[in-house]
């Protein structure tokens, strides 16, 4: 007890110098969100990272990984702990009507014109992590250790992470003996939820190609029709989950496109699959893309396919693992300065993320946590009401909309605490 108050007025001292800076965060957190860039693309928003990380006296290196930013401040001996923010977006046409909603267009990898937004928060990331940093600054007398702070790019195409490793991230700065991150979910604003051990699924996208044999539509019998052979293959694969993996095991294999054909009287020559499976576990995730791949094959030797379907794998995120002692520890460390009622435990979530990657990189702990954005009141009477899914919009919807308070001085309070619990 003692100890946790001790804890807290320290870091409610540290806290002060967020009332001066907090209506600059806000203004960051409204022009990143107007301006959002595609994974990969992320210039406007590096260069803004670099010319802030300078004027807090960081050291800084750009193009870490592509558009990756690394800031590294070091004050004296002491542990060196990672604090990441990913600030890709995504592309999807806003649609949440706020006064800084994004116009953004821009052109996707494979040359498409598209729209852009932060529909995922990674604007929320990289405005709380400024945030912390400017308070681990001026707090600075008070720790001693090294922080480096990573902007990754590229998250949510999952190769920002394996980008900057690739790079030499953990040659080239100091080797971390902590990563931290967070995320900002649709959950209570002002609440922060802790995950242990396997936290969020691996991911896995795939584009699968299936051949048929083209021809004129009056003359089914002269071709191998690719519609049949990826709708027959649609369903079969819903037979994965439900027949091949067992009763207390999860994953998830999800057809997200389906496209072949371009008109009602020609029979097309082939026709793709976009899938995405989850899974918590390695031996589920190798069982799921076994089965994928077998159905998929077995479904163009049943129609008589002259050419065996092609394989690409997409994305590939790995399972998130949050270290248990590190969890307790920054737990604990969040209750004290937050309020116990503030720290809630969350089941593991089906969905994913390359923040892992650092860590498993490095040989040393990860603890990554959700931090909500959506208005308490509305998210308990959707909650009572059993209706969360259809009231609250969630990441990567067009009305995903974080309110900025207090979700960013949660998001920076967090950060901040989690830091200062690792550095000496
Ligand atoms: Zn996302
Ligand atoms: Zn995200």
């Amino acid at each position: 007890m003692r100890v946790s108050n001790h804890r807290r007025a320290g870091v409610d001292d540290v806290f002060g110098r967020l009332d001066e800076i907090r209506g600059d965060l806000t203004a960051l957190y409204k022009d990143l969100h107007a301006h959002p860039e595609l994974s990969f693309q992320e210039h406007r928003t590096a260069a803004e990272v670099a010319r802030r990380l300078g004027d807090l006296g960081f050291e800084v290196t750009t193009g870490v990984g592509g558009t990756g930013v690394v800031g590294v401040l070091r004050n004296g001996a002491g542990p060196t702990v990672l604090l990441r923010a990913d600030f890709d977006a995504l592309p999807v046409l806003e649609q949440t009507g706020l006064d800084y909603a994004s116009r953004e267009r821009a052109t996707s990898s494979d040359g498409s014109d598209v729209p852009v937004m932060h529909a995922c928060g990674h604007d929320m990331h990289v405005t709380c992590l400024l945030g912390a940093l400017d308070l681990l600054v001026d707090a600075r007398s008070r720790w001693s250790g090294t922080v480096l702070a990573v902007f990754q790019p590229a998250e949510e195409i999952g190769a920002g992470a394996q980008a900057m490793l690739d790079d030499g991230l953990l040659e080239r700065f100091p080797r971390p003996d902590v990563c931290l991150g967070q995320h900002v979910f649709p959950f209570r604003s002002g609440a922060v939820g802790m995950m242990t051990g396997p936290s969020m699924s691996a991911a896995d996208g795939l584009k699968i190609t299936m051949f048929g044999r083209g021809g004129h539509g009056s003359q089914p019998q002269n071709t191998v029709d690719p519609v049949v052979m990826a709708s027959a293959t649609v369903l079969r694969l819903q037979t994965v989950v439900s027949r091949e993996v067992a009763g207390d095991d999860t994953a998830v294999v999800t057809v997200g496109s389906i496209r072949a054909g371009s008109k009602e009287n020609i029979i097309p020559e082939q026709a793709e699959l976009l899938v995405n499976v989850r899974s918590f576990d390695e031996r589920v995730r190798e069982r799921v893309l076994a089965a994928v791949r077998r159905i998929v094959r077995a479904e163009a030797v049943a129609s008589g396919a002259d050419r065996e379907p092609e394989f690409e794998q997409l994305t590939r995120f790995p399972l998130l693992l949050n270290d248990p002692d590190a969890t307790a520890r920054t737990a604990g460390a969040l209750r004290a300065a937050l309020g116990e009622k503030s720290v809630v435990d969350l089941p593991p979530a089906m969905a994913s993320e390359d923040v892992g990657l650092f860590g498993t990189a490095a040989g040393v702990p990860t603890c990554y946590w959700f931090f909500g954005g959506t208005d308490a009141v509305r998210f308990q009477e959707a909650v009572a009401e059993d209706a969360v899914a259809e009231r609250i919009p969630a990441n990567h919807s067009p009305h995903f909309a974080p309110e900025v308070e207090p979700t960013l001085t949660t998001g920076v309070k967090a950060l901040t605490t989690a830091a200062l619990e690792w550095l000496d």
